[in-house]
């Protein structure tokens, strides 16, 4: 061999070499792969022998799954092919891609491990919690990935407890903080369905006959929709028939059970196949609604399963029942129970949010502070339920004028409170006040009796009458007294003048219980004449008060006042003593008039109470009945049942009854008639009408007559001129009493004044 043969056998042999080098090598790569394989099967088998196994080719995307990894999931070795597409279609749609961007993650050395909690679809249609874990495989000369090796751990359980307990617990925070029902109901349904993955719960509230939508988190919109409003019955899907039995219902198969016939229709499009309802139940055993679990096969629950069913409807009847019982006491505090409407709290408070938020803006509103006439007499005479029976028409009808109920309060017994949107309303308080008025008169039926009511009504302005909700509520109820002051029935725009009338009436009403205390008020007495002779045949004791400050008192303005202030029946007593006391002194000197009449309230005949009263002041003054006249306005017998059995029973004991003011109040022919009255006092309006006009003569004229028919003596009071005298004599009225005579005096002057009069020849014999 030459030189230069030799010289290229070397090359061929080196090049072979070189080739067998290179041959070699990949030789011993793969060898390492392959031992790396089973090697990292070998450890990551050895780890959990209940573990599944996954080696997965990233070129092909071939995956081994090992025999455990599928019978995790429920499945055969022969039921699952070996390729990505398996993990991906039994991996849940909302995972699939945060896994593989963190396969990603991992591959491309973002991430050091590779460890991440998945969600497994099992055979059965569940999902498993998983914990994947995973290692790469890769090429030792180019550092590219080739394989991933993991393994599968099945931590539902475990997963599910934490989930569970850490659900339960601010389920539990949520109670005990007081957040509201429906976030509870939301969370509970939440609660179960972390549990139990894949079910979706919902929570149905039964009212009277309806189920109402609760909570369904997880269902879609439209089932709710459908289903909220249905009646419960025998065959209403799963959770109508629990309500409606009481009992457990379980519905394996909601296409073929015979109860979801009607029903199946609303929940098979969704994806719901089974549903297991349990009744949600109060304390007392009372059904409240109805939890419900679905599942989008067709299923019955296990063991588990049917215990989380159970204690999902006792939880949310706890919430159930004490939403209840909240209603309960806020009902109790913000509606009146009586009526329905606001209760005063309620509507302190939406004035108060009204006032604050509108303080920023322009609107105007208008409060309406409304009172009812003579509540009291309709109570008193007839009883509190017929009371309550008007205050509950009153109610109806103050609602059907305002169009938000909110805004219209009961503020105590008779008074109410509305609030009247000016801004937006094109009508003005005033009308509105109108309006009130005009309802609220017509007449109400009640118990039989015909009753017509009326109110009075206070208006105050926002913001001109107040800027806040108490500065407006007192405005309105200060021109609410003003509107009772001028005769009730009407309506009263506040203005600043009245503040000082009320702050006035205040203050006389300081001064009138000091001096009903201190014993200063006094008697004035004005006598009154028989017509015929012009002789004094009694006097009528007029109470007179003089205060240093205020001056002379009328009493029209301070028997009011002890009427409001609940001193009438005190002041009562000391005029009936002084009076039937003075009439025994005159008669001690012969001086006196035969009879002496008093002024009763009407007020007074609500109650029993002047009976036993006037029997123990004849008792103590030895005066003779009859001697006593007691002077009673009409309207102390027009409304009252009771009122004229205390007038029966008055009249029993002797005394004259005298019907005073006759002609002013609203019944008077009617009150003759229900009574035998001894006297009949005409009212000053009639006799300053007696000359002027001849209807007003013409109606004195039948009046006497009829009178007289009916056994009645006349008085007329309030005469002033002579002519009027005259033409009363002509007419025939039977007495006079007047300033033609004399005006009240005190009681030293009566004697003097009788002795004068009764020597004097009558006018018409002269
Ligand atoms: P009344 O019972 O109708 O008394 C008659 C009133 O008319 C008295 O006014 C009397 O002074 C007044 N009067 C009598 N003659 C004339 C006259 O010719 N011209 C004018 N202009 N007035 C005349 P007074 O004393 O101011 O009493 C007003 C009302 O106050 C009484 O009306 C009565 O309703 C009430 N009142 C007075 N005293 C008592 C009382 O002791 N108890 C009760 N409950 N009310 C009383
Ligand atoms: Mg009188
Ligand atoms: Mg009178």
């Amino acid at each position: 061999m030459n030189r230069r043969e030799s010289e290229s056998n070397l090359l061929i042999r080196i090049k072979a070499l070189e080739e067998q080098l290179q041959e070699a090598n990949e030789l011993k790569e793969l060898k390492a792969l392959h031992l790396a394989n089973s090697e990292e099967r070998f450890a990551l088998a050895m780890r959990s022998a209940s573990d599944g196994l996954w080696d997965w080719d990233l070129k092909t995307d071939y995956v081994y799954y090992s025999p455990c990894w599928k019978t995790m999931l429920g499945y055969e070795e022969h039921e699952l092919e070996d390729n990505l597409n398996t993990w991906s279609t039994l991996t849940h749609p909302d995972d699939v891609e945060n896994a593989l961007a963190e396969v990603e993650d991992y591959l491309i050395g973002k991430l050091n491990v590779f460890e991440f909690e998945l969600r497994m679809r099992h055979k059965n249609g569940g999902y498993l919690f998983i914990r994947s874990r995973a290692f790469k495989v890769v090429c030792e000369a180019t550092g590219e990935p080739l394989r991933l090796v993991g393994t599968h751990v099945n931590i539902t359980e475990q997963k599910q407890a934490e989930i569970f307990n850490r659900k339960h617990a601010e389920v539990l925070e949520m109670i005990a903080k007081g957040h509201p029902a429906p976030q509870i109901y939301d969370a509970i349904a939440l609660l179960y369905e972390s549990r139990n993955p894949g079910m979706r719960c919902s929570m149905l509230e039964l009212r009277g006959d309806t189920l109402v939508h609760g909570s369904a988190p997880s269902l879609p919109k439209q089932y709710c929709d459908d289903i909220n409003g249905i009646k419960y019955g025998p065959n209403v899907g799963s959770c109508g028939t629990a309500t409606y039995t009481g009992k457990r219902v379980i519905s394996v198969n909601i296409e073929t059970d015979p109860k979801w016939v009607e029903f199946k229709d609303y929940a098979l499009p969704h994806g719901m196949r089974c549903c297991w309802s349990e009744p949600i139940l109060s304390s007392s055993g009372k059904v409240l609604g109805a939890f419900g679990m679905y599942h989008d096969y067709p299923s019955s629950p296990n063991e588990n399963e049917l215990q989380d069913l159970i204690s999902a409807a006792r939880l949310s009847g706890i919430i159930m029942e004490r939403e209840k019982n909240l209603k309960k006491i806020r009902d109790l505090a913000f509606k009146d129970t009586l009526t329905g409407l606001s209760s005063r709290a309620q509507f302190y408070l939406t004035l108060e949010k009204l006032t604050a938020r509108r303080s920023h803006l322009q609107n105007n509103f208008s409060i309406l502070y409304l009172d009812l006439d003579n509540f009291k007499h309709i109570n008193d005479s007839m009883g509190h339920d017929a009371g309550d029976m008007l205050l509950q028409a009153y109610a109806d009808r103050l609602r059907s004028l305002c169009q938000d109920p909110d805004l219209v309060g009961r503020l105590s017994g008779d008074e109410f409170c509305i609030i009247v949107d000016t801004s937006q309303n094109s009508i003005s308080a005033e009308t509105f006040a109108k309006q009130c008025l005009q309802l609220m008169s017509s007449p109400i039926e009640i118990r039989e009796r015909r009753i017509i009511p009326s109110c009075s009504i206070g208006i105050a302005h926002y913001p001109e009458h107040g800027d806040c909700s108490k500065a407006l509520l007192k405005a309105a109820d200060t021109a609410l007294y003003r509107a009772k002051d001028l005769g009730k029935n009407r309506y009263t725009v506040y203005n600043s003048r009245l503040t000082q009338k009320v702050e006035y009436k205040f203050k006389v009403e300081h001064y009138l219980k000091q001096a009903i205390n201190d014993d200063e008020l006094t008697l004035a007495y004005q006598p009154q004449l028989d017509l015929v002779s012009e002789k004094v045949v009694g006097v009528e004791a007029l109470l007179r008060w003089h205060h240093p400050v205020l001056g002379q008192v009328s009493p029209v303005e301070f028997v009011k006042t002890a009427e409001r202030i609940g001193r009438i029946y005190q002041v009562t007593e000391w005029v009936l003593t002084t009076a039937c006391n003075q009439l025994v002194e005159w008669d001690k000197s012969n001086s006196g008039p035969e009879k002496i009449a008093v002024n009763i309230s009407s007020i007074l005949f609500q109650n029993s109470k002047i009976v036993p009263l006037v029997t123990k002041i004849i008792d103590e003054t030895g005066l003779q009945p009859n001697r006593l006249e007691l002077e009673i306005t009409e309207n102390a017998i027009q409304t009252s049942k009771s009122g004229l059995e205390t007038l029966k029973e008055l009249k029993s004991l002797g005394v004259m009854l005298a019907i005073d003011d006759f002609g002013t109040g609203y019944s008077s022919f009617s009150s003759l008639r229900q009574l035998e009255f001894d006297i009949l006092k005409l009212d000053k309006s009639f006799v300053d009408e007696i000359l002027q006009d001849k209807k007003a003569e013409l109606l004195i004229r039948s009046i006497i007559i009829m009178s007289h028919d009916l056994g009645t003596t006349v008085v007329a009071e309030g005469v002033e001129k002579r002519a009027q005298a005259n033409l009363l004599h002509e007419l025939g009225c039977d007495m006079v009493q007047g300033y033609l005579y004399s005006k009240a005096i005190k009681s030293d002057y009566i004697p003097n004044f009788i002795a004068e009069t009764n020597n004097k020849v009558p006018n018409w014999e002269i």
